[in-house]
């Protein structure tokens, strides 16, 4: 099965605003994938149902062949780790080490301490672990948050906006973090530079629909 099958995904918030009209993807496992578009055109909406933050519209999201609906939310919320823009959403714990404890031991995972040990080592903050998150740069939150997610183990990584709002140095060492990590992924950037650095492959996403899905050079070329 395909690492992520969406389809015909529409989706209306409940003010009755309709952000996603019946978008089809699909990404096999070990691509990485960029999610381009408009400010509004429905990235972040597409991206939040990929672990079932979002549901109730019509259409389907399948993992590894498995629905993503309220039966098999926990299982797809292991297999789909989500990085959000703005670490502060992710990390509310007074250490480095309990947030990035905080998934694996809510999934009540075995080896909790050599899960922390081995994700900060990922993103290069193993020197961090009883420091507290509050008190770390941007581009050092950003790298505990994806931390706190790969402790989990995903098959699949959706990163919205990951380089945003990071200085140079820290935009550029993110990637290589996310270029060394044998994943599935899915980015939501309007940084295209990154996009083409990351992702061999992009979706352009606006109003809500698909309207180009190929190599980002081609991509970014036409659009
Ligand atoms: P993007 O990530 O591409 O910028 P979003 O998925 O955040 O777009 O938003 C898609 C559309 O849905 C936009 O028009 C946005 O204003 C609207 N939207 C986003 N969140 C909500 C919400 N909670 N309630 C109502 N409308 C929303
Ligand atoms: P993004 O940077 O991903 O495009 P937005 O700036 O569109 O995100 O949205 C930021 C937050 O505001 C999100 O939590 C989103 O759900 C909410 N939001 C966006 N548009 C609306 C809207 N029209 N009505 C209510 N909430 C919204």
């Amino acid at each position: 099965a395909p690492a992520l099958t969406v389809s015909k995904l529409a989706f209306a918030y409940p003010n009755g605003h309709q952000a996603l009209f019946g978008v089809d993807l699909t990404v096999e496992p070990g691509e990485r994938v960029a999610l381009l578009g408009p400010n509004g055109a429905g990235k972040t909406t597409l991206a939040l149902h990929l672990n079932g933050v979002l549901s109730g519209g019509s259409g389907s999201v399948a993992v590894a062949g498995l629905p993503v609906d309220k039966e098999h939310l926990r299982e797809i919320r292991r297999r789909v780790g989500l990085v959000f823009q703005d670490p502060d959403d992710q990390l509310f714990m007074s250490s480095v080490r309990e947030d990035v404890a905080f998934g694996p031991a809510n999934f009540g995972m075995s080896d909790v301490d050599e899960r922390v040990l081995r994700a900060l080592s990922a993103v290069g903050m193993e020197s961090f672990l009883d420091r507290s998150p509050m008190h770390l740069s941007g581009g050092q939150r950003r790298r505990v948050a994806l931390a706190s997610v790969l402790a989990c183990d995903p098959e699949i990584l959706v990163l919205d906006e990951p380089s945003a709002n990071l200085e140079p140095v820290a935009r550029r060492e993110l990637a290589e973090v996310l270029l060394g990590l044998d994943k599935t992924m899915l980015m939501v950037t309007h940084d295209l530079p990154y996009a083409l650095q990351l992702c061999p492959r992009s979706v352009l996403i606006d109003d809500g629909v698909v309207v180009a899905d190929g190599p980002t050079r081609e991509i970014l070329r036409d659009s």
